[in-house]
């Protein structure tokens, strides 16, 4: 059975104060989980966690993983601009974009950021807006099907990023003859993989290529970008990722591949963002309807705008009723929000225990792709964020968003927003 991070007692506490529904993430397992994910690469000198802001946008989380030493990989002006704020800056920065406006290529540059560009027009397209800097990578995309013991992972040939491998050494030369001097090499081929052997896998691939771009180019190879796509456990019969069999695994290829080339100073970067905080958060919300019609219903205060996987992907979240772990799962319900769309709900047909107007309950492995995908349909508000901190306190780390929130883009038509506020 999967354990909350919290208890009904704290969880009491901190509703007195932030109504809920809230996202709440656990300080002490996200610095547990990257000291685990450092030792396991602490084989590999450069090794460095650039986290995935996309995952979750929030400057107290990133000062967490800035304190443990992790960069940050952004992929937008705004990213980059929270990542400046927080005090990232240079080689704690990673780019990588797609279908990139010029100015987001511009702030990249004036921080020094590392740049992984997404295509070979990017090339030209980078030096017109900001120029080339002195160390950059380049996304593979090696088409076809990634598979690892005969299971489909995923489908390259239908991603839209990356460069092919014919672009890959045409893309190389041309940035050598703008001044390029060391390069790097990224791929992200499968997502939410908990298979320990995802890792190793994409390592062969992007070590093999790297070899082969050498050779053919004469380029410095200085760091290679195994990117994210360690999946977790989000149903409790799944198994986490053995990190560090995956360390072992990714050191054995390494070994194999890159040090017999010469290229034992390669440096390996991971650009996590699932692994490094999903598990370490979760959306706390109350029981505030329920329904008997062809079906049992309940429904929260919090709905799909606050947690769209289960919306977007029919994603698994597992449940708990707050202070009901240890009665009988003899009830079946749907778990549902209150957007004007079926798709809004949280769970079907889930076994639990029985539920009560004014239950608190806990929604598991929020703590990346959760907040973040949040949006204001039907006028619902993005929630509040809560620390809950190493020593048992807690701290707001962004306040509920509220009806003047909603209503501030329409300041341009001054004389009705006047009228509200
Ligand atoms: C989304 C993304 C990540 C993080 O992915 P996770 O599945 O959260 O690990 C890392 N790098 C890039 C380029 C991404 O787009």
């Amino acid at each position: 059975m999967k354990k909350t991070f919290v208890t009904l007692d704290q969880l009491r506490e901190i509703t007195q104060e932030y109504p809920t529904p809230f996202h709440l993430y656990h300080e002490k397992g996200i610095r547990e989980n990257i000291r685990q994910l450092k030792k396991a690469f602490a084989w590999n000198e450069g090794f460095k966690e650039y986290f995935a802001v996309k995952a979750t946008p929030n400057p107290a989380i990133l000062q967490i993983l800035k304190e443990e030493a992790a960069g940050v990989d952004c992929s937008s002006l705004t990213e980059l601009m929270l990542a400046d704020l927080v005090g990232f800056s240079g080689q704690e920065i990673m780019f990588a974009s797609n279908v990139t406006p010029e100015e987001d290529f511009i702030l990249a540059r004036k921080l020094n950021a590392t740049i992984i560009l997404d295509d070979i027009t990017d090339i030209d397209y980078l030096e017109k807006v900001a120029g080339i800097p002195e160390t950059i990578g380049c996304r593979y995309n090696p088409g076809g099907l990634f598979v690892i013991n005969n299971e489909i992972m995923d489908t390259p040939n239908e991603a839209k990023y990356g460069f092919t491998r014919e672009q890959l050494t045409e893309g190389f030369k041309r940035l050598q003859h703008k001044g390029v001097k060391h390069f790097g090499l990224h791929a992200f081929l499968a997502s939410n993989t908990v298979a320990n052997e995802y890792y190793p896998n994409l390592a062969k691939v992007l070590f093999e290529t790297a070899v082969e771009l050498k050779n053919e180019t004469g380029a410095h190879i200085e760091f290679i970008d195994l990117s994210g796509g360690i999946g977790i456990p989000y149903h409790p019969e799944q198994q986490p990722a053995d990190i560090f069999d995956v360390g072992e695994r990714v050191r054995t290829v390494y070994e194999k591949v890159l040090i017999p080339a010469g290229m034992g100073d390669v440096k390996l970067y991971t650009e996590l963002g699932r692994f490094m905080l999903g598990p370490y958060g979760c959306l706390v919300a109350t029981a505030i309807h329920e329904k008997h019609i062809h079906k049992e219903y309940i429904g929260l205060d919090a709905c799909a705008a606050n947690l769209m996987r289960p919306a977007m992907y029919g994603a698994y979240h597992h449940i708990t009723v707050m202070g009901k772990e240890n009665e009988p799962y003899h009830h079946k319900y749907d778990i549902t929000g209150g957007l004007c769309e079926n798709n809004d709900k949280f769970a079907i047909d889930r076994m639990l225990p029985k539920i009560d107007i004014g239950d608190l309950l806990v929604i598991h492995d929020t703590g990346a792709h959760g907040f973040a995908m949040g949006y204001n349909y039907n006028g619902k508000l993005r929630s509040a964020e809560v620390l809950l901190k190493e020593d048992g306190s807690f701290e707001l780390i962004r306040r509920a968003e509220t009806p003047a929130d909603y209503f501030a883009t329409f300041d341009v038509i001054n004389s009705f927003v006047s009228k509200l506020f």
